[in-house]
């Protein structure tokens, strides 16, 4: 029988590739990952001496457990080649599969509290896989700060804290969002895909990164950069809209630029664009806040 790769999303984030090597780790299969891992994964990696799964760039002819995704255009290159034997995730679904699989989505924060849910019997021996889902729960609810938090989320952290032996849960949040919270000296070419997600709205290709930082005015600095950026990347890869949220993680609200039509924006939003962004306050998740407007401005 070939070996199964559990995979996460492309621009792989901590929830992504923590809930790959845990329910990797729990079924005897094989983690993996379509990318480099970004700062704040890194850091977590090397917090709990867990080493980064196998990266997995084409995955034609592999069969796949796809973790925190079921988005076509977010799956690993060479997908449409493999089989996909499961789906677990916590986002909306936007998948067809032509066989009978087993899917598990559920309403909460991160796919790490779907499995910590279903899984604490086994991960109560484990606090290095409760630490790691501790810090995807932590990381995809921005410190359930984020509205995609749910009661649920903060009652199984702190059972992951205690198996992890971790006493502060917020300040351990915090030293997580800080390890990839500054786009000081990175190019901005950087801080817009490492965390970037494709989507089909109604045939249109439209593309949203986000960046999570601790000082706003980081970002204001770099405006002429972005804009500018967005519009290329626009231009030169075919999208209908890109849409970059800079996420204020302390301010709680986002600055929202956009490369395209500003009407589409504005019947998003309902804000009227003055230029080529707009401060959104209270808008922390892609997910909920940002991606439905847009699909619905685009769909209707
Ligand atoms: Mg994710
Ligand atoms: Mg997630
Ligand atoms: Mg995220």
């Amino acid at each position: 029988m070939s070996e199964v790769y559990v995979i996460g999303h492309k621009s792989p984030d901590t929830d992504t590739v923590c809930s790959a090597i845990v329910y990797a780790g729990l079924k005897g299969y094989k983690p993996a990952r379509p990318g480099e891992l970004n700062e704040e994964t890194a850091y977590v990696l090397d917090y709990f001496k867990v080493p980064a799964p196998e990266l997995l760039t084409d995955a034609a002819g592999k069969k796949l457990v796809l973790v925190d995704h079921n988005e076509p255009a977010q799956v690993v290159d060479g997908a449409d080649k493999a089989e996909i034997i499961e789906v677990l995730d916590h986002h909306k679904m936007n998948f067809v599969c032509n066989t009978p699989i087993y899917i598990h989505v559920e309403p909460v924060g991160s796919t790490a509290t779907i499995i910590a849910k279903h899984h604490m019997d086994a991960i109560k021996n484990n606090p290095t896989y409760a630490g790691l889902l501790l810090a995807a729960v932590l990381s995809d609810t921005v410190i359930f700060k984020s509205p995609t938090t749910t009661e649920e989320d903060k009652t199984i952290a702190a059972e992951l804290a205690k198996i992890a032996g971790i006493p502060d849960v917020q300040a351990f949040g915090i030293d997580v969002k800080k390890a990839k919270a500054s786009i000081k000296g990175k190019p901005i070419a950087d801080v817009i895909h490492v965390d970037f997600k494709d989507y089909d709205f109604a045939g249109k290709k439209v593309g949203i990164g986000q960046t999570e930082v601790i000082d706003i005015n980081e970002v204001y600095e770099r405006k002429d950069d972005i804009v500018n950026y967005l519009n290329e990347l626009k231009n030169s890869k075919g999208y209908a809209m890109v849409v970059f949220m800079a996420t204020d993680i302390i301010k709680e609200g986002s600055e929202l630029y956009f490369a395209g039509d500003p009407a589409m924006m504005e019947k998003a939003f309902a804000v009227k664009p003055e230029g080529p962004s707009f401060w959104l306050q209270g808008c922390m998740s892609r997910k909920k806040q940002v991606a439905p407007p847009v699909e619905k401005a685009f769909t209707s």
